[in-house]
């Protein structure tokens, strides 16, 4: 077994299924954990405005921000579309640089009503969409094979020894798509497991003594 999959199974033993990615339940305002399919387009849209807000934020903050747009029912393509930037912006300030994500909610609402087909080069086009969030929107909304990287995947597997600190995102994402089945449910899980792993063990200062990877991690010998 390459290592790639013995660090997912490690983990995965570890902290179970995370049930990514978080959604809010009817009548609830609190998005919850239970891995709940992406089988309507209410839910892909929840999907996407999260894979927004969480650019350069921990998800605590993102989850603040929707819990405001749920208490509003603003949770929706049309009452968005409606509502100006500089409101929304207001409303979803918890998840940081607001003013900024409300432009790119806007700007992908604009691309949603377009009716073009979601794929990574349109998303790519989509204006403050990069291919952390491209990718988040493939992999969860619609449940294609992109491994999600995001800055725990690079300072877990730099530390790890299996990456270079300064590997580009399409060489880690390329190492995941090479050592893995093309498997959206794994990739959806390893993604989370390794959220969890970064905010449990694997901080900006580490907590190696505990850490279930310790020994298959060089940082930690
Ligand atoms: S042993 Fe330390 S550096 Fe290695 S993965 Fe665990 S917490 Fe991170």
């Amino acid at each position: 077994m390459n290592r790639i999959k013995k660090i997912y199974q490690i983990i995965y033993k570890a902290y179970g299924p995370q049930g990514w990615w978080p959604l809010t339940e009817r009548y609830r305002f609190i998005p919850v954990h239970k891995g709940k399919k992406p089988s309507t387009k209410q839910i892909k849209f929840e999907i996407i405005i999260g894979a927004i807000l969480t650019q350069n934020t921990a998800w605590k903050n993102v989850e603040k921000a929707l819990i405001e747009l749920n208490k509003r029912r603003l949770l929706d393509i049309k009452k968005l579309k409606s509502l100006p930037a500089n409101k929304l912006g207001a409303i979803i300030k918890p998840s940081g640089y607001y003013n900024q994500k409300a432009k790119k909610i806007k700007a992908m609402i604009e691309f949603l009503e377009l009716g073009k087909d979601v794929n990574r080069e349109n998303l790519l086009s989509i204006w403050g969409i990069g291919p952390e969030t491209a990718d988040s929107i493939l992999l969860y909304a619609y449940e294609q094979p992109f491994f999600v990287i995001d800055a725990y995947t690079k300072r877990i597997f730099s530390r790890l020894g299996l990456a270079h600190k300064n590997a580009s995102y399409k060489e880690l994402q390329k190492m995941f798509h090479k050592a893995l089945p093309k498997d959206v449910e794994m990739f959806k899980e390893y993604h989370a497991l390794l959220v969890e792993h970064g905010k449990r063990y694997c901080r900006i200062k580490p907590l190696c003594e505990e850490c279930v990877l310790r020994r298959e991690c060089n940082y930690a010998k």
